[in-house]
């Protein structure tokens, strides 16, 4: 299941994270979520529950979504929120953001 596959992501990249910091607790990871990456973040937050069932680490980690919403950039210049057909030129622009899941900030507990 998709769903899965990112829940284990989000586990494993806060894990590495949490180990590299000397962590004690993760007591929250906020994620990037594009709204057209097409997930589900309830059954992320699901998933993700069962992975950290069992690891101390992870007692009582909170997932925080932090909805990101589509860009696009033109090679005419144009950068906006116009994903499919570029208001100025009329073509298809590139999507640059707004399909990504990213953990970009875990809060953690350390030992001094
Ligand atoms: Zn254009």
């Amino acid at each position: 299941m998709h769903e899965s596959g990112i829940a284990y992501d989000i586990y494993a990249t806060a894990k590495r994270a949490a180990e590299d910091n000397f962590a004690t607790l993760v007591k929250a990871i906020h994620v990037d979520v594009g709204s057209m990456a097409m997930v589900n973040s309830d059954q992320v937050e699901f998933m993700f529950n069962t992975f950290i069932a069992e690891d101390p680490l992870f007692k009582d980690t909170k997932l925080i979504f932090n909805t990101v919403l589509p860009l696009a950039e033109c090679s005419c210049g144009y950068k906006g929120s116009e994903i499919f057909v570029c208001p100025t030129c009329g073509k298809l622009p590139h999507m640059i953001q707004g399909k990504e899941i990213l953990v970009k900030n875990i809060e953690i507990e350390a030992e001094d």
